[in-house]
This record gives structure tokens, sequence and C-alpha cells, in this order.
């Protein structure tokens, strides 16, 4: 696993196993002893609307024919472990769990079949939405982009993406359950289209989109996005 930390007061990268903990830069730190960061800095966070068939089915809508896209800004980036600010301007804050995918490598207009020599690897994503504002707005910029509205972490895992489960509980009760097995468009072929659209940068991260059973969070609520063989990122909102 790829992690990014502070440790007495500096910014440092590092990678972590549950057998040695955090080794960086020929030093060995146990987890408890630092303060995690979100695991890269993206230059942009790419996501993708309505891509698991379950999810599109649930909302009634029919299956996109090409990715839905949108972005949010990097200020929103939040670390694993830190509080999801819920804005005075909002009446209902969803969760959205996804897997995320960090770019390893600058790529522009890549083909699918080459797309994972440019994947760093995987992380886990909650796509934090005003519900209220974005069925409002009719566009989801103001509604997906709030400060602390991109948690991902809590590090970078290599792992194979195509078949493992996804899950996000709010205080320990499971909300969302499914299997990257269903995404409409799946990794290389989404590189493929957003690499047509914009170069990727390493460190920019793509949200893959969430499964069935997205809902409100309140105030106090622990949020937790689980993937299997990456881990689980916690937030609490404030
Ligand atoms: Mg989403």
């Amino acid at each position: 696993m790829i992690v990014r930390f502070m440790h007495d007061g500096k910014i440092r990268g590092g990678s972590y196993s549950e057998e040695n903990g955090i080794v960086s830069g020929g030093e060995v730190l146990a987890l408890e002893d630092v303060e995690l960061l979100a695991p890269c800095q993206p230059s942009k966070i790419v996501c993708v609307g309505l891509n698991y068939t379950e999810h599109a089915r649930e909302l009634k809508m029919q299956l996109p024919s090409e990715p839905i896209l949108f972005l949010k800004p990097p200020s929103a980036v939040l670390a694993p472990g830190k509080e999801i600010i819920y804005p005075l301007s909002s009446r209902q804050v969803d969760y959205e769990g996804e897997l995320g995918v960090v770019i390893g490598k600058r790529c522009k207009s890549i083909p699918a079949a080459d797309a994972e020599r440019y994947i760093l690897g995987y992380t886990c994503f909650n796509d934090v939405t005003a519900r209220d504002l974005q069925n409002k707005d009719g566009q989801w910029t103001r509604s997906k982009s709030f400060d602390t509205f991109a948690p991902f972490g809590p590090w970078i895992a290599k792992i194979d993406p195509s078949d493992v489960d996804i899950q996000t509980r709010v205080n320990g009760v499971v909300r969302q359950r499914s299997n990257t097995s269903d995404l409409i468009f799946g990794i290389p072929d989404l590189l493929e289209f957003i690499s047509a659209i914009m170069t990727l940068e390493p460190g920019d991260v793509i949200a893959t989109g969430t499964p069935p059973g997205v809902g409100p969070m309140s105030r106090g609520d622990r949020v937790e996005v689980e993937i299997e063989g990456i881990g689980v990122l916690e937030n609490i909102v404030k």
C-alpha cells in the first residue's frame, strides 16, 4: 500500500503493510504514530455518474451509452479520518461509496488496452453530494464541490479491480453493497474515454461511480467505504 502521512511536522510518503507497519526512507513507523493524509494530491478529480447497472435501475434511468463525467476540485480533498463539513446551504448531504483509480503516469488519448500501464493503484472514495442542491441547480458543480466533499484513502493499493466487493456503512449499518463487476464502463474503457478529452497527470483520481443504496448522512454520523483488497476509508460528518 502507498501512504502519505504527517510525522514530526513533515509530510512524507511510504509503504504500509499490516506485518511491517509504515516503511519510509529506511525508517519503520507504527500506523498509530502517524497522521494519514490523502494518499496523493490530484490536479483534478474526474467522477463518473451512473456507472453501476443496478444503480441505474434503482433510479429508473436508462443505461448511458457513454460515461457521464463531472469534476471535483482539488480543494475538496479530505484525508482519511477527517471531518466532512455539512454545508449550511444544504439540507441533504449523501454518501456515495466508489472505487477510486489513481493515475501513475501522465497520459493523453490512450487506448483501453494500454490503460493499466498508467495506473498507480486504487483507493476508496466517497463522492459526497449535496443532493438537494444537485436537484435544484440542474448541474452538479456546487453540489459536488464543497471543501471536504472528496474524502479518499486510506492508501493506494495495487489490486485487480475487476471483481472486488464494495460496501458503504453509516454508523456501522451497511447501506451499499455491490461488486465492481457490475460497472457499466470498466476502468480501461474509462481511461480511454477520459484521456481522449483531457491529459491525466500523476496523482489524478478517477471516481468510478456508485452502486445502489445512496442515501443521506447526518451531523455526527460515521461513514465508512470499504473495498476488498484495499481497506476502509472512514470519516465523520460535522
Ligand atoms: Mg458518484
